[in-house]
């Protein structure tokens, strides 16, 4: 009997790789850095040969540790740092250039000019369900063909190939034979059609990408290929494969529309289910394709909106206040006043993001009074946590029509209790925090898991699984409106425009 799977999570910082039994938990998880190149100011690299690399040696590290052969593995799931983008030599296998990574920012200037009018910005909206920028793969392709001598030449002639992370993994684990993405990880690419789930030949003139470098494009759960990589013996079937955030949604079971997650980590991803409805968004949010259960016949959406200062708020109390020593102390500090004295943090520190969208605003602190103090702000720091999250919960809610029903949180900040009960409160949710917050591994492993069979089915995957903490909004009505008042005159006051 096969009693594990293996999920690939190869992240930003990290490749990482997880063993995971048949109740859904982890046994095991080896991690090897990845270094990030910045060859100039705001660009980022990385070494696509180092991300495979590090991806088999953890894969080998976890099979040692636990005396295990390939042969004992049910399958593989992968999930990835999503958008970054990789070119590389379908002969011989070498990319043409370092991987350039979702937050490079030299593609900036593709972006401004060709999406500069109003009709093709709608239209890739329209198209792709996203804001257009330079975080989405499109740019990053044009760049390497204009720029890597001879590329576009080689492109044209049929000889090289575009993926997400995800993709690269697949070709070389299968030694080359398939080059395939999934649905999630297209969606991010700002080439495909998400409502005809296809390659859209628009937006493949418009970024001068020829047809012959893009991958097949899958659902997210069934058989992509099996390992022939001499570092990976075994014909391992990859049978799951998605972006990371997709990964974490379907890893935190919300299989079904007004089903949210949220990671409250350094920035915050939240992406609420809409089932078989791409919402387009009225308040700044992106439409994305999301992972579904093997069997589904339809593709599956979701809105996704995310807050860059979250942790990184906290971190900032730490670092450049000096106020804590570490994270973990903010939530004592923060309950050792009985409110916040009427302080707000508006966390406004590179602009405010959806649904202002206001790039020149910039951080402020207000209802400061002689009593207030390094409590009362830690306090409003994570209340501005829960606000900003509040408020991208109900644009998802109005521009979707499906009322929120529950959120499932995880991430480094998911674990302070105040934080979670004030959000409760705000937001009239029932938050759960899974006992197992590796979400986003879980997510590929059950994709995969799902495929071949291991697990039966979702609702098999709903029931194995262990709640840490729940959190029942019971904020008085009357409460709830004094925080949400004072909230929206400090943001009127931040506005520029
Ligand atoms: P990432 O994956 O983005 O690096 P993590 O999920 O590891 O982030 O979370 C780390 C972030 O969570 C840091 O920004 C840290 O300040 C914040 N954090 C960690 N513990 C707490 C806590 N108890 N309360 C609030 N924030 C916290």
């Amino acid at each position: 009997m096969r009693e594990h799977i293996v999920a690939f999570d190869q992240g930003t910082t990290s490749s990482r790789t997880l063993l995971i039994n048949r109740q859904g938990q982890v046994v095991d998880v080896a991690q090897r850095p990845i270094e990030q190149h910045f060859p100039e100011p705001g660009w980022v690299e990385h070494d696509p040969q180092e991300i495979l690399a590090t991806q088999l040696s953890t894969f080998t590290d976890v099979l040692v540790r636990n005396g295990l052969n390939p042969h004992d593995i049910d399958s593989i799931g992968i999930t990835n740092q999503r958008e970054t983008t990789v070119v590389w030599d379908r002969h011989t296998g070498d990319p043409v250039c370092n991987a350039i990574v979702w937050q490079c920012r030299r593609t900036t200037p593709i972006i401004d000019e060709l999406c500069a009018s109003p009709e093709v910005r709608e239209r890739i909206t329209a198209t792709t369900g996203l804001v257009p920028d330079a975080y989405f793969s499109a740019s990053k392709v044009k760049w390497i063909l204009d720029n890597v001598p001879g590329a576009r030449e080689r492109a044209e002639a049929g000889d090289l190939l575009f993926g997400t992370i995800d993709c690269w993994l697949v070709w070389n684990l299968t030694n080359g034979a398939v080059h395939a993405t999934d649905v999630t990880n297209a969606s991010r690419t700002m080439l495909f059609d998400i409502h005809e789930c296809r390659w859209d030949p628009w937006l493949l003139e418009l970024f001068g990408v020829p047809e012959s470098m893009l991958p097949e494009v899958r659902p997210s759960s069934g058989l992509f290929g099996t390992t022939a990589h001499p570092g990976i013996a075994g014909n391992i079937p990859i049978c799951g494969v998605a972006g990371d955030q997709q990964a974490a949604l379907f890893g935190q079971c919300c299989f079904n529309p007004g089903e949210a997650k949220n990671t409250y980590g350094t920035g915050c991803f939240l992406l609420m289910n809409t089932g078989e409805k791409a919402v387009r968004s009225k308040n700044g949010l992106v439409t994305t394709i999301a992972a579904s259960a093997p069997g589904t016949d339809h593709v599956e959406y979701a809105l996704e909106g995310s807050v860059f200062m979250a942790g990184a708020l906290i971190q900032w109390l730490q670092e450049e206040l000096g106020i804590i020593e570490s994270a973990s102390e903010v939530e004592a500090l923060a309950t050792s006043v009985e409110d916040t004295a009427g302080v707000y943090v508006v966390p406004a520190f590179t602009g405010l993001g959806a649904p202002y969208w206001d790039a020149e605003a910039r951080g402020a602190i207000y209802g400061l009074t002689r009593g207030a103090g390094k409590a009362h702000i830690a306090r409003a720091c994570l209340d501005a946590l829960a606000y900003q999250m509040n408020d991208l919960i109900d644009g998802m809610v109005d521009d979707s029509g499906i009322p929120m029903t529950r959120l499932a949180v995880d991430g480094g900040a998911s674990r302070n209790g105040y934080l979670m009960q004030f959000q409760a409160g705000l937001s009239r949710l029932q938050i759960v925090r899974p006992k197992n917050t590796e979400t986003t591994a879980m997510g590929a492993a059950y994709l995969s898991g799902l495929s071949t069979g291991f697990w039966k089915d979702v609702a098999e995957i709903s029931a194995m699984r262990e709640i840490a903490a729940s959190f029942t909004g019971n904020m008085p009505d009357a409460e709830r409106e004094t925080y949400l008042k004072g909230w929206r005159d400090c943001i009127r006051r931040t506005r520029t425009s």
